[in-house]
């Protein structure tokens, strides 16, 4: 009689799929029905019901479908848009204020994307302790928590803000990303003592030499998981739809539907209620920049596909 497990994928690697069933972690061989599901490929994160063979291996029988994922798209060579992890519980989006300097550009595209894909994000401005008080570090805070995302001024110096942090971590599956030296290795070495092997791990898959189709992996944090987030310096958005992409900005939604042009893009058009508040203040210049050259992009994106 073939035995039946539920289990969670930790590992994807181009050949098999690691899953965690458990009291054991069985590899998995990719069977081809299965090697994509809606969303894409079958990615750390998922939760599978896996059949065992008599030698021990496994194969992959049915996939849950995802709460949540975290995908982006990414241009050059193989350009296409690409989940990362499935089921996230909790996505820590680290921002710097200093070294590097603030980058709402950045953070709006992470937003985006796990907004896209519907994961919850706490958002970590970390290296507070560089400039406290500082009138630029009380505005990020005050344009994201209108917006309605929840935001902790951190120090992985000081220790500013790591109880929150630490409070919010529990069996789930989470992610730390931002760009390159904000503070995600130092925010975890200090919330997980004693977690430095992995850490250095994600950490290393932070840059360089690592290419974008690299495995989807998942270590284990304390209770739960981190997803890996090698190399996630450039979030493109994943999806297709221009008017999913405006449903992505929380603050455009009310106003979308008194703009005179149904649907509008809030780019051209006249009468455009976006950028009447736009021109009013009532929306942050730096979000709608961050729409326009997410939209550009896509334009761009299909004129390339169709041409
Ligand atoms: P990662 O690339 O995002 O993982 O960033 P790291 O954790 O490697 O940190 C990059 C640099 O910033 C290191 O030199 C850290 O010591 C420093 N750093 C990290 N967090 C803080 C902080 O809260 N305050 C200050 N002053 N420096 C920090
Ligand atoms: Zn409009």
């Amino acid at each position: 009689m073939e035995k039946r497990t539920e289990g969670l994928v930790i590992r994807v690697t181009g050949k098999e799929i690691w899953v965690d069933a458990g009291s054991e972690t069985v590899a998995c061989l990719l069977r081809g029905r299965f090697r994509r599901v809606k969303e894409g490929r079958v990615v750390a994160g998922d939760r599978v019901e896996i059949s065992r063979s008599p030698s021990g291996g496994g194969a992959i029988e049915s996939i849950r479908p995802r709460r949540s994922w975290l995908s982006r798209y990414t241009g050059g060579r193989n350009a296409a848009s690409r989940v990362i992890a499935a089921n996230l519980d909790l996505l820590f989006l680290v921002e710097s204020l200093k070294v590097p300097n603030l980058s709402c550009s950045f953070a709006d595209r992470v937003l985006v994307s796990a907004g896209h894909g519907r994961v919850p994000t706490q958002i970590c401005l970390n290296k507070i302790d560089l400039d406290p008080g500082s009138e630029e570090a009380e505005s990020v805070v005050r344009l994201y928590g209108t917006l309605g995302y929840s935001v902790i001024s951190t120090s992985a110096k000081t220790g500013q803000g790591l109880p929150q942090l630490a409070s919010l971590l529990g069996k789930g599956i989470y992610a730390f990303v931002g760009r390159s030296g904000v503070g995600k290795s130092s925010l975890l070495n200090r919330l997980v003592p004693g977690l430095d092997l992995s850490v250095r791990e994600v950490a290393a898959g932070t840059g360089r030499g690592r290419h974008t189709t690299a495995y989807s992996q998942l270590f284990a944090l304390a209770d739960g998981y981190v997803a890996d987030t090698p190399g996630m310096q450039t979030f493109g958005f994943p999806g297709e739809d221009e008017g999913e992409l405006a449903g992505c900005f929380p603050e455009f939604e009310d106003l979308a539907a008194t703009c005179r042009f149904q649907p509008c893009t809030h780019s051209h058009e006249p009468d455009c209620a976006v950028k009447e508040a736009l021109r009013e203040g009532r929306i942050a210049a730096s979000r709608h920049d961050s729409y326009l050259d997410m939209l550009r992009e896509l334009r761009e994106r299909k004129k390339m596909r169709y041409a």
